[in-house]
This record gives structure tokens, sequence and C-alpha cells, in this order.
């Protein structure tokens, strides 16, 4: 028995080496991966405008000129923002310096800042308090009015990290690559060798999305040359050689072929208002719920539109869509320690084969089969002991996804609070941050690390 015993404590330490080694790994080889990216996008730049923007007719380059400046100007400015704002961190880094990036963000007369551009917050909206939170549940920024989601405050508590036992507000993860906890966070990236996060994540999807363009735009308007480059024939004026041109051309179409269907992926789990490690626990909370008979519903999923308005500030209250054509920056519409939520249904759906997947997501359990009967419903991953205190009497009822099937909604109640992949990198516990009555001024102190 002690031999067994030992090992397997063996095999769990060489499979800890290796996920070590592979996140150190991971970490070394980033600024080889944005070497690699620079060079491509810069290099497609170059010998596009060399080969296929010299041969166009003055009627074609005038047609063209709007997306010859936008493009190059949005992917080189979003790759640039991508891998230089941070994606926002609830603490400071345990060891070492943070980056000073001072000149970038909270400075309006930086030339990437929206306002400075003339991107002005349309409408200074908060959301509704409810109460008691401490400065958490006012997000700056949230632009939110009562019908469109509730601010749920992430209370004076918020878990403990386990791995840098700094605060974990709700949506935050630790990145085992990065070494410390992000806002949000989407994914460790290696080929902006970051994490994609809160801040950064609205120029990840728009860097993307105009690779996209940009990809497209060479596989069409730059077939014929590609062919050309077959021909012994066809005259060549670029100074670009045929193969530079025929390799890029294949690149451009793979590369932009991949990029489309990832950014399409990511759009569409922002319109389900879900980050990709969300999209991982949803399935599967919505697998374990559908067993028992119950609907689990995602409690950031405001609506398709609504959710996409807010994952790039464009709602009625932030700022213009026209920022989405620009390389700027743009706060989010959350400051990342709480996050608006959705109403609970009014009633249990009467179809609940037809939803889809990540509709029935973390955080909010419905009873689908059957009247409810409030009391007991037996759900295997609610133990009923909420560690947080809901009692805060906020009068908004049963809608601010905190009802409980006692609170006569019916069949509704509280789902996972810990979080599914958290019981690997959290359980920490929980810490208390700020008292009640709390300045914002105090309380913004603990959100402020980009
Ligand atoms: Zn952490
Ligand atoms: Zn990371």
């Amino acid at each position: 028995m002690p031999l067994i015993q030992r090992l397997s404590s063996r095999v769990i330490v060489c499979f800890k080496r290796v996920e070590y080694f592979a996140d150190w790994m991971t970490g070394a080889a980033g600024p080889v991966f944005v070497f690699i990216c620079w060079t491509l996008i810069a290099l497609g730049g170059v010998i596009y405008f060399d080969v296929v923007a010299r041969s166009f007719s003055p009627l074609g380059l005038l047609f063209m000129s709007p997306l010859l400046c936008l493009v190059p100007l949005n992917l080189y400015g979003q790759y640039y923002l991508v891998t230089h704002v941070p994606p926002g961190f609830p603490s400071p880094k345990a060891r070492g310096e943070d980056r000073d990036i001072s000149w970038l963000i909270p400075n309006p007369k930086s030339i990437w800042s929206g306002e400075r551009w003339g991107f002005k917050k349309r409408r200074e909206l908060t959301g509704p308090s409810s109460g008691g939170a401490g400065g958490y549940n006012t997000a700056p920024g949230s632009g939110l009015g009562l019908g469109d989601g509730v601010w749920e405050g992430a209370g004076r508590r918020v878990r403990r990290c386990r791995k840098c036992d700094g605060p974990k507000p709700e949506r935050t993860h630790h990145c085992s690559v990065c070494k410390r906890c992000v806002l949000q966070m989407d994914h460790h990236c290696p080929w902006i060798n970051a994490c994609v996060g809160l801040h950064n994540q609205r120029h990840f999807v728009l860097f993307m999305a105009w690779l996209s363009v940009g990809c497209t735009i060479v596989c069409t308007t730059g077939y014929h040359h590609f062919l050309d480059t077959f021909s012994y024939r066809a005259e060549w004026p670029a100074l670009t050689p045929k193969l530079g041109f025929t390799l890029i051309y294949v690149l451009c179409g793979a590369i932009g072929f991949a990029v489309t269907v990832l950014m399409l992926w990511h759009m569409y789990m922002v319109s389900y208002g879900e980050t990709s490690i969300e999209s991982h626990d949803n399935a599967y909370l919505a697998k374990k719920a559908k067993k028992e008979g119950l609907i689990y519903l995602n409690p950031f999923d405001l609506g398709r539109r609504r959710n996409i308005e807010l994952f790039f500030n464009i709602a009625p209250g932030g700022y213009s869509p026209y920022t989405l054509l620009f390389p700027l920056v743009i706060p989010p519409a959350s400051n990342g320690w709480s996050f608006p939520r959705r109403a609970l249904p009014q009633h249990p759906p009467k179809n609940p084969s037809g939803l889809h997947a990540p509709e029935l997501a973390e955080g909010l359990i419905a009873r689908a089969n059957g009247p409810a009967s409030g009391l007991g419903l037996g759900l295997g991953f609610d133990d009923g002991a909420d560690p947080r205190d809901h009692g805060d009497g906020n009068g908004l009822g049963g809608l601010n996804g905190h009802a409980h099937a006692e609170d006569g909604m019916g069949g509704y109640v509280m789902g996972d609070e810990e979080g599914l992949t958290d019981d690997e990198e959290g359980g920490g516990g929980w810490m208390d941050i700020g008292t009640p009555g709390l300045g914002q001024d105090q309380a913004q102190g603990h959100h402020d690390y980009y």
C-alpha cells in the first residue's frame, strides 16, 4: 500500500512538473509569437501595397481607399493595443513591478484615448444600487437601467484565490502562465503573450475582425496576381518576388480562414454573455442541470444585443459604435468587480428542451418540469449553504438573480456560486474587502489596477 501511495504521489508530482514546464514554455515563447505576428502582418501589408494596390485603376483606388486606410490602421493599431493594454487585475502583482501604463489608459490626453478624439461617453448612468455593498455594485460607466439587467454587487466579501492569495471577484480566474488573477479572464493567448481579459478583450476581438477583413481583401483582390505568379509570361512590375507573393497569399488564405472562424466563435460566446472559460462551465452545468430536469441560466446573459453592446461598451449609455472603426482605448462597461445580471424569468419555460445550450448557463437554475414546488428542489449541486449574505434587503424583490425558491418566485434558485472550475484554482475561501458604507474612493482602490 505505501508503495502504491508513493508511486501515485510521484506521478502527481511529474504531472505538476510537466504542467509547470508547459506554462513556462508558453510564457517564454510569448515574445517569439508576438514577433512572428508583427512580421507577418507587416509583410502582408507591404507586399499587398507593392503587388496588388499598385495595379489598381484610379477609380478602383478611389473606391478601395477607405478600406486601404482603415484596415492597416486598425490591424496594426489593435494589435499594438491588445499586446499593450493589460487585461485587468484585481490586485497588484505579488512579486516584481507592474508595468507602468499610466500614459496609456487613465490619461485622456493619450493618443490612443477615445476621449481625446471626441468620443465621449454619451450618458452617465449608474446602475441601481442594491444597497449596503460598498462601492462595488455601482460600476463606473455601467450605463444600465433597471430593465437592462441588474448590477449585482460583488459584495463586501469576495473569494480568495488559493494560488496568489489575492481577491477573486466574480468572473475572475487565475492564469498559471501570468501567475496572477485576471479580471473577466477569457484565455491566455500566446499570440499576444498575455491574457485576454476585461480591458483588452475588445481589442482582441476587433483585431481578429480586422485581420479577417484584411485577409479577405488580399484573397479577393489579389487573386489574379496569385494566378500570374504561376505564369512566366505575365508582367510583374512589383518589387516583391513572385514566390514571396505566392507564400503570403496562401498564408492569408489559411490564417484568414482560421481567424475568421475563431472570431465568429468568440462573437457567438460574447452574444451569449460568456467568456471562453465560462463557456466550458456553462456547457457542463447545462448538461448536469438537464439530467435533473432543470434549466440553468447564465446570470450574465442579458440578451444577444445587450451582451454585444456591453462587450464593446457601445450601449446607449456607452460610447459611439463608430469607435469600432478606430484603434482606440475605450474603457469597459464594467469595473471588473461586478457585472449586470439578468432578471429571473417570471414563469418556467414551456419548452425547455428547445433552449440552446449556452442559454442554459451558469448561475440561476429554473425548474423545467412541472409546477414548481418552491421548496426542496433537490438540486444536485446547490447545497443550500449560500456563502454570501443575500439578505441585504435591496428592495428588488425576486428580480435580482438571488431569489431563492422560498421568495415565492416559484422554483428558481441560485446556482453554483463557487464556480466549477474554481474548485481547482480557487478554494481559497473568502476575504473581506472594505466595510459597508465605505466611500467609493477606498473601494475604487481595489479595482484601479490594470
Ligand atoms: Zn490568483
Ligand atoms: Zn495569462
